[in-house]
């Protein structure tokens, strides 16, 4: 149940893009259930990797303006400087070091197609199983119309369209516990019928800090609401997990019983994280467990296939959050 690609594990250093996502966070965790879990509960194809097919373009489209996507084909590096973040307001380069890159920026464009079609993989094999954890994923910044915050494209939103469009789903949940806002998602899927979205994050900080609205008063994308948001405020942290409860309980009152629940399930709420832009929420590592316990034992009782994607976490000691939540899992769902 755990699907796992050595391509999801691509470091963006390797391209030149000076960010702290290491690679340590899914080779830590892999090794973690390579020792842990019995072989035989992991399906060979998925654990020990073909290479996952790049996601179609009929499935970005879902999500995506056809502009974006062809761009992206046409001339990836443009679009992925946008994503992430490689000028800076003066036009200077940022956080890119082409001098010390292995790889030419171009080439990543193909990766983050295999990590994409491996989400998908992911989740159309949590549909007939029940359940799958994605050691990657969650890319919740990215828009309709372009990459954002370290996200090309919105594998969270692409799942969902596809589950809907082409699979039957009729009513899907996506809960969203990174310490970011699910900004991408939430203007994604903002009117989409049957598909709900649920974000909990800090109140400010990016890209909340910004401007409401832009120059011409109109709502800067990122503000799009989801269905249910709930915001924590630096002083607020001692409320985060009564906040996160209730907030699950309006969920479960407002929308029918889901067939499918995806977990964006973030780890840099975590105190010892070390990106700047998450640090309004600081967790102790307690609490990370208190978090995911409340959430899976409430989405359990919605007996609904069930897929997590890893989503953000930085620094050498985002890994803990997941394997201590995974030893949990273990004993909960009976893995050998
Ligand atoms: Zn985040």
């Amino acid at each position: 149940m755990f699907i796992y690609h050595p391509s999801i594990n691509f470091s963006l250093i390797d391209y030149g893009i000076e960010i702290p996502m290491l690679n340590q966070r899914v080779d830590q965790i892999h090794q973690w259930v390579g020792a842990n879990i019995d072989k035989s509960l992991l399906d060979s194809k998925l654990w020990l990797g073909q290479r996952f097919d790049p996601i179609r373009k009929s499935r970005l489209l879902y999500a995506h303006n056809e502009n974006f996507i062809e761009n992206s084909f046409k001339s990836p590096k443009s679009e992925l400087f946008k994503t992430f973040e490689l000028y800076n307001e003066a036009g200077e380069l940022n956080r890119y070091r082409p001098e010390n890159a292995k790889a030419d920026l171009d080439s990543l464009h193909q990766v983050i197609l295999e990590h994409i079609g491996g989400s998908f993989e992911a989740a159309q094999y949590a549909l007939q199983n029940g359940f799958a954890f994605y050691l990657g994923g969650g890319l919740h910044h990215a828009m309709t119309f372009g990459g954002r915050g370290f996200c090309h494209y919105n594998d969270i939103a692409i799942n969902a369209l596809t589950l809907k469009n082409e699979f039957n789903c009729k009513n899907i949940w996506i809960i969203d516990i990174d310490a970011h806002k699910g900004d991408g998602t939430a203007e994604i899927l903002n009117g989409q019928e049957g598909i709900h979205t649920f974000s909990i994050h800090q109140k400010t900080n990016w890209p909340l800090d910004s401007e409401r609205y832009d120059k011409e008063g109109k709502l800067n994308p990122w503000f799009i609401p989801s269905d249910i948001d709930i915001e924590i405020a630096r002083d607020e942290n001692h409320l985060y997990l009564s906040k996160l409860e209730q907030g699950l309980e309006e969920l479960s009152q407002k929308y029918p019983q889901p067939d499918f629940i995806m977990v964006v399930s973030g780890s840099d709420p975590y105190e010892l994280d070390v990106l700047p832009s998450a640090d309004e929420i600081q967790l102790n590592l307690e609490d990370m467990l208190l978090r995911d316990k409340l959430v899976y034992n409430f989405i359990k009782k919605q007996e609904s296939p069930l897929l997590y994607l890893i989503s953000g976490g930085y620094g050498e000691h985002a890994y803990k959050v997941y394997i201590q939540f995974l030893e949990y899992l273990k004993k909960e769902r009976g893995w050998r």
